[in-house]
């Protein structure tokens, strides 16, 4: 009674297109699921994904579940995770990437999931990393540990001035850090983030992650952005 008194006030709605839940549909409608961009990437190595990556960083594997459109229903899948709390988008997602990725990690051997990690600024206004709830369902499902302390962000530097050039462009290079011990070595990590568009942030990412006596990264994300 109270139940069904709830969901009148607050009727549940599709995350990518906002249109009422039925009761058999969870997060999203089924006229969504149906037109899903998926991307396909897990069937083809040489994708959109791997390609940002060309002879700029070494990479094992990289793929995205979806194309990222303007005003689809993937923008609001996103929008909806990052700014809305709505977190179990995530974990809709995460099983559904999973499900693609199976075959790839029997023969790849990933060995451990990595988020990119959230500015602490950012983590303390939103109260949680947009990405967390689709690492932990990659990780449940592909039976993979997550690890999101191994890598880190560095904090800004407040002591830049203009004669602080080269400095400054030191900080820029290592936004990103590993601590790490003898235990993190020979991994082949999986990191993960929301939306691919430059590659920059994880291309410094996969940088830090390098750093780790022979480890191997691979990448995958919720959607690529077509530019
Ligand atoms: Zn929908």
């Amino acid at each position: 009674m109270l139940k069904n008194l709830i969901n009148l006030l607050y009727p549940k709605l599709c995350n990518g297109c906002n249109s009422l839940l039925l009761k058999n549909e969870y997060t999203i409608c089924s006229a969504c699921i149906h037109d899903l961009p998926y991307t396909n990437h897990h069937k083809l190595e040489d994708n959109d994904t791997t390609k940002k990556f060309y002879g700029i960083i070494p990479i094992e594997f990289g793929g995205s579940l979806f194309y990222f459109h303007q005003k689809g229903i993937v923008q609001n899948l996103v929008h909806n995770l990052k700014y809305r709390n709505k977190q179990e988008i995530g974990t809709y997602l995460g099983k559904l990437h999973a499900n693609e990725l199976k075959v790839l990690t029997e023969s790849k051997k990933f060995t451990e999931i990595i988020p990119v990690p959230l500015h602490p600024k950012r983590l303390k206004e939103r109260g949680y990393n947009q990405i967390t709830t689709y690492g932990m369902a990659l990780s449940t499902e592909l039976n993979i540990p997550y690890n999101p302390t191994l890598l880190f962000r560095n904090r800004y530097s407040k002591t830049q001035t203009k004669k602080d050039r080269e400095k400054r462009k030191e900080v820029s290079n290592s936004l990103f850090d590993v601590t790490f011990s003898e235990k993190d070595h020979n991994q082949h990590f999986l990191l993960i983030d929301d939306v691919i568009t430059s590659g920059a942030t994880l291309e410094a990412c996969a940088k830090a992650l390098l750093k780790i006596p022979n480890s191997k990264v691979s990448i995958v994300t919720i959607a690529y952005t077509l530019s």
